[in-house]
């Protein structure tokens, strides 16, 4: 399989750019596969073709007429249409109306038959196309029943019995867990729940993240700090164990950005484009973004930003904390885009109703008002708890925004801390996950933000800054051959055994 063709690698994710997002996981597929192509990869696209991707804005096509797929003990139907992205690549979509022609993309009660599904009638439509992966390429829990397929009822399947699996963990936090049922759908209650002697938890629950780690040739998450601290407990979230048992296959590769699509010189959502040689333009896009806000228009107060689900995996509860000290004694504005859990909603309206020209609350998930908050605001914010990755920082880095991170995961391999005295750094950064810290962390920031010049470098420095995907895609495909070389034909089961029922 490995000679001189090109590397074929079908990869699956819930949510993609241009289609349909939620968070970071759709930047990934959107724009990676993009870079993957420009490498020479022969790289596809899968994801299920959701109520809101509209067929015709998007030009799909049907590739497969309806066709059984086998789920639990019948069939469903599903077809697949098929659509390009960037320098064509090919993006295959699942369509059953009854699964996925809904409003949102997650958060229903049949979720784990709906990328079962998904999951299932691409394997089986590949054979119909008779378009053979050298590597599936799996993304968080959606997709992560893959890796076991491949290990159990794929294994003698002609067609796979020589296909391996790469499985990217964008968030431990999501795991997808289901009860036994799960494996009825899945086609796997022969096989039964996993045993493993460190985690008792996992013998009467169907971890979906767990089976992608348990069951994948090759694992790997998006950063390299991120990929050492999911193996200890506090950041394990439970899967340490299983995680550290595969810790000679689990790597770490930071996510990049699309470079086209975040690009200030040529966004079609800012008030006026600018790029590193000229800076003008983003004084207007602070003032749109100010008059927009409902903040008083002036170009020198600080004007921080922060967009992100609001979870508290990302900081709130520290930002919630510091906001009335901060608003009380420093000078400075705050626009926040962000939805989330409700008790992040209610109290960040109610900060708000207390500095209504000083900051601004806009509680949805609009991506044009994104970019003018990259574009228009001095200083990042993201303090988060734990972040794999993270991309707002290298969005805000790409426009000029200087980040205020709390160094963990992937904010610490991107974001080091400025040094007024030597210039090094690129942002502010604070270690322990404290009000405190938060606090003294802005309040540095916005001094050094009345040193003008030197302000001025800083931008230069992180807009000239490579974010794209271009290191990272090489190891990807790195990790592409290495999943085929050292691919495990069974469950590693000298380590665990597999029991039905949790007997
Ligand atoms: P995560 O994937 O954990 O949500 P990331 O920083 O990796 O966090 O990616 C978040 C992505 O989602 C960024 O592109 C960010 O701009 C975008 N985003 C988050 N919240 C919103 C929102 N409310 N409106 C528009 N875009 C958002």
């Amino acid at each position: 399989m490995e000679q001189k063709e090109p590397l074929r690698v079908l990869f699956l994710s819930a949510e993609v750019v241009p289609f349909a997002k939620t968070g970071g996981l759709a930047d990934v597929a959107g724009s990676l596969p993009k870079a993957l192509k420009k490498l020479g990869v022969d790289v596809r696209v899968g994801m299920p073709r959701y109520g809101r991707v509209d067929p015709e804005k998007f030009g799909l096509s049907t590739v497969l007429e309806p066709f059984p797929v086998p789920m639990d003990d019948h069939t469903i139907e599903a077809s697949i249409r098929q659509t390009t992205i960037g320098d064509d690549v090919v993006v295959y979509m699942v369509e059953n109306a009854e699964l996925y022609d809904r409003e949102g993309i997650y958060m229903y009660h049949d979720d784990a038959e709906r990328f079962i599904l998904f999951c299932r009638a691409l394997l089986e439509g590949m054979k119909r196309l008779d378009w053979q992966p050298h590597v599936i390429h799996c993304h968080d829990w959606h997709t992560a029943i893959v890796p076991n397929w491949m290990k159990t009822i794929y294994k003698d399947d002609p067609f796979y019995k020589e296909t391996a699996t790469l499985y990217t963990i964008h968030n431990l936090a999501y795991q997808g867990i289901f009860g036994y049922r799960v494996l009825e759908v899945a086609g796997l209650d022969e096989f039964g729940f996993i045993v493993h002697p460190d985690l008792p938890d996992l013998d009467n629950v169907v971890d979906m993240m767990g089976r992608g780690i348990y069951f994948a040739d090759i694992i790997n998450t998006v950063s390299e700090t991120y990929a050492q601290e999911i193996l200890t407990p506090e950041y394990g979230e439970h899967l340490d164990p299983l995680l550290r048992d595969r810790r000679d296959r689990l790597f770490g590769v930071l996510n990049g950005i699309d470079p086209e699509v975040h690009n200030p010189a040529t966004d079609p959502y800012i008030s006026a484009h600018y790029d590193m040689h000229d800076l003008s333009g983003r004084a207007e896009c602070k003032r749109a973004l100010q008059e927009e806000a409902g903040l008083t228009q002036d170009p020198h107060i600080p004007l921080i930003g922060a967009i992100s689900r609001l979870t508290d995996q990302k900081g709130f509860d520290l930002i919630a904390q510091v906001m009335d000290p901060l608003m009380q004694y420093l000078r400075f504005q705050f626009v926040l885009l962000g939805t989330g859990d409700q008790r992040y909603h209610d109290l960040f309206t109610q900060i708000h109703q207390r500095y209504p020209d000083r900051m601004a609350v806009f509680l949805t998930f609009n991506a044009p008002l994104a970019q003018k908050i990259y574009a228009g605001t001095d200083m990042f914010l993201m303090p988060s708890r734990f972040e794999p990755c993270g991309l707002g920082q290298l969005i805000a880095m790409r426009y000029g925004s200087i980040p205020i991170v709390r160094s963990t995961g992937g904010l610490a391999d991107t974001v080091q801390d400025f040094d007024p005295e030597t210039g090094g750094g690129n942002g502010f950064a604070f270690q322990p996950y404290e009000a405190m810290a938060l606090l003294a962390t802005i309040v540095r920031a916005v001094e050094n933000y009345k040193y003008r010049e030197t302000w001025h470098r800083l931008m230069l420095k992180v807009m000239a800054a490579d974010y794209s995907w271009d290191a990272s895609a090489h190891r990807y495909v790195d990790l592409y051959r290495r999943a085929l070389a050292s691919r495990i034909p069974r469950p590693p089961r000298e380590v665990y055994h597999v029991g039905g029922r949790g007997e």
